[in-house]
């Protein structure tokens, strides 16, 4: 059988959910699980981030999934409700959503009495600068403080556009906009933390924090590990060689013979490629990791097969390769490709096979 694999380590996450836990002490936890728990896939995520306080996702859909796992916490729609059928289905299952315009406020409205006799809180989307979604100061203030009046229980959620920054102005910007909008509605609970906000601000934990990248084991930042973060790796993204190839000086490998040796080499070829999840394009040097040892990607990633440099390395037939996870880790393999590791764990695709690790 072709050898694509994915593990999911839940020991690393629940040792992530405890870091999350010692950096917040005293706020809840809404565990963001949005996008199949950032490509790892929502039902084995689940089952280690169980003691979360709470779940975070992007649409009624994935909040589904979790009622039908059998979970009860709450669970936050974190750009609420899309149609106003919808509400209906969110009150029956007990889900709270964000409001971030006014239509999302009239059918709230529309379904008031039900809405809170179901014990749901309103998160209500501050805009303070990052310009997708909320209301902005002064006109977030009356609408908190009428839903308060109406008898809401309302959440004053705000989130960072550069909590990955060091000094960005905006910073201080939207943090004050957040204090004084929370002030003018007191009380009222708050929440404007993600991974990068909960390692930086400790004071802005507030009521809830919605720890993201981190659970995962995966860097928020561009200049920290995350040994440096004391964060585990979940996802480890594995394949094996599948065939050797020793090449002479002068000979291409791979489409568009991009590559061409200068002296002779040895190559493995490795089951994986972009249909698989792993990216194609590389505009810097990429490396896979064997047994501990880092060897260097050749020539251009295809759909199911890459080749890698063995010259050094004793890898036969049948050698596992991991793509990313505990030694080549997702953030390095992102840094190569230009991105960030939450897009290579979210643009998993479904075709490795899934294992616990
Ligand atoms: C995705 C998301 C988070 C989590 O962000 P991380 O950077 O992954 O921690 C938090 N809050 C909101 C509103 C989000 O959409």
């Amino acid at each position: 059988m072709r050898q694509a694999t994915v593990y999911i380590d839940q020991e690393a996450l629940q040792y992530n959910l405890n870091r999350v836990k010692q950096l917040a002490p005293t706020a809840k936890i809404v565990s963001m699980v949005k996008a199949n728990a950032y490509g790892h896939g929502v039902k084995d995520c689940l089952a280690a981030l169980k003691d979360s306080d709470a779940f975070g996702v992007a649409c009624l859909e994935e909040a589904l999934e979790i009622r039908e796992l059998g979970y009860e916490q709450p669970i936050t729609l974190i750009e609420g409700i899309f149609s106003d059928d919808e509400m209906q289905i969110v009150i029956d299952k007990k889900i709270e959503c964000v409001v971030h315009h006014q239509q999302q406020l009239d059918w709230l409205r529309a379904h008031k009495e039900a809405y809170i006799a179901q014990g749901l809180k309103v998160w209500v989307k501050l805009n303070s600068g990052m310009n997708r979604l909320g209301f902005k100061v002064p006109e977030i203030i009356e609408v908190i403080n009428s839903l308060k009046a109406e008898g809401f229980t309302c959440v004053l959620a705000m989130h960072f556009a550069n909590a990955d920054a060091e000094n960005h102005p905006l910073n201080d910007q939207q943090r004050d906009q957040f204090l004084q909008v929370k002030e003018a509605c007191a009380p009222i609970m708050g929440s404007c933390c993600n991974s990068a906000a909960i390692f930086k601000w400790p004071e802005l934990n507030f009521d809830f924090v919605r720890p993201g990248i981190m659970l995962y084991g995966a860097t928020p930042f561009a200049d920290k590990t995350v040994a440096e973060l004391d964060l585990k790796p979940v996802m480890t993204f594995t394949a094996e060689i599948i065939a050797l190839n020793t090449i002479q000086a002068g000979e291409s490998v791979g489409y568009g013979s991009t590559f061409i040796a200068e002296q002779e080499m040895q190559l493995a070829i490795v089951s994986i490629g972009y249909g698989d999840g792993y990216p194609r394009a590389f505009p810097k040097q990429n490396y896979v990791s064997i047994n501990g040892q880092q060897t260097r990607l050749i020539g251009r990633v295809a759909m199911d097969m890459i080749a890698i440099d063995v010259t050094h390395i004793n890898a036969p037939i049948g050698t596992e390769v991991e793509l990313w996870g505990k030694e080549r880790l997702v953030d390095d393999v992102a840094e190569a490709n230009g991105t960030i590791g939450y897009e290579l764990l979210c643009r998993m695709s479904a075709r490795p096979v899934r294992k616990l690790a």
